[in-house]
């Protein structure tokens, strides 16, 4: 069983927008110029083993945020393999209402920002009492770090200093580091030394270190440095494919992730276990549980 920790089920206008932008600015990609939907993100994964996933919506615009949020709920009902993460936008004047709909009405597991993507930057004082918020209701959020090189337009970098600025201020709140600010992976592991309520997600990080070597560039210390918070804190370490928007096709993240040598019990940590407590944790059971066979 593998549970695909990062994931982007988008609605069909937005995996459009995706293909157009991934032909566009990544002609080598092989996934540029393939058309997505719901049914084929599914299935390609299923057929790669993965049993479940972490869904996770942005809106680029404040008037997105309902829609989006609906979107993800209903996707989870239409597949019970989704476990899905409301998002929201800076410029939202009911966040507090948005919050509520997604844990109260739409069950969902946590929250998801992105702000490269949607155009601010996460210590964005609008954001302090959506930040309060989650953390009352007791669920988790994920805020993007990392692969600045491919967000070229980004006014403001998210950087240590800024999130560790978050994680102190909201100590009670849990937070998911995803891509561990790659390539200064040390952030990341300094963030899981210093606080328990991190996690870290390590999508794109084993096929951006391979691409890397690659094209010439040295990746030791990346390398050693990935290793190290593995072998210490792989209870609090996931993996993800940010399937259709990842590095590269399926097999080719796979390949990657299997690539590196690494514990089975730390393999299993990342492949599942990890975000599987984690569901259980933040009450997001359904569709796990059957699964399990009474466990
Ligand atoms: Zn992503």
């Amino acid at each position: 069983m593998i549970i695909d920790a990062h994931v982007h089920i988008l609605p069909q206008r937005r995996l459009d927008g995706l293909s157009i932008w991934l032909g566009r600015v990544f002609s080598e990609h092989p996934l540029a110029g393939k058309s997505f939907t719901d049914d084929k993100i599914v299935g390609e994964l299923s057929r790669n083993g993965v049993t479940q996933i972490f869904n996770y919506v942005f809106p680029m615009r404040a008037d997105e945020s309902r829609e989006l949020n609906q979107f993800n709920y209903h996707l989870a009902k239409k597949f019970p393999f989704v476990i899905p993460f409301g998002s929201f936008h800076v410029e939202n004047e009911d966040k507090k209402i948005i919050l509520d709909q997604c844990v109260n009405d739409f069950g969902f597991i946590g929250f998801k920002l992105h702000p490269y993507v949607q155009g601010f930057s996460p210590d964005d004082e609008r954001l302090l009492p959506a930040y309060e918020r989650i953390e009352q209701l007791g669920k988790p959020i994920n805020i993007h770090t990392g692969f600045e090189d491919y967000y070229p337009k980004i006014e403001k970098r998210i950087t240590l200093s800024i999130i560790e600025g978050l994680i102190r201020r909201f100590s009670s709140l849990t937070f998911i580091i995803p891509h561990m600010f790659y390539p200064t992976l040390e952030e990341g592991l300094y963030l899981l030394d210093n606080y328990e309520n991190v996690y870290v997600d390590t999508t794109n990080i084993f096929t951006a270190i391979c691409q890397d070597e690659e094209k010439g560039l040295t990746r030791d210390k990346e390398r050693e440095i990935l290793l190290k918070t593995l072998s210490k804190w792989s209870r609090r370490m996931f993996f993800g494919t940010d399937h259709p928007a990842g590095m590269s096709d399926l097999e080719r993240i796979f390949k990657d992730f299997y690539l590196l040598q690494m514990a089975n019990a730390v393999r299993q940590d990342l492949l599942f276990k990890t975000a599987y407590e984690f569901a259980k944790q933040y009450g997001y059971l359904r569709g796990i549980e059957p699964q399990m066979g009474g466990h």
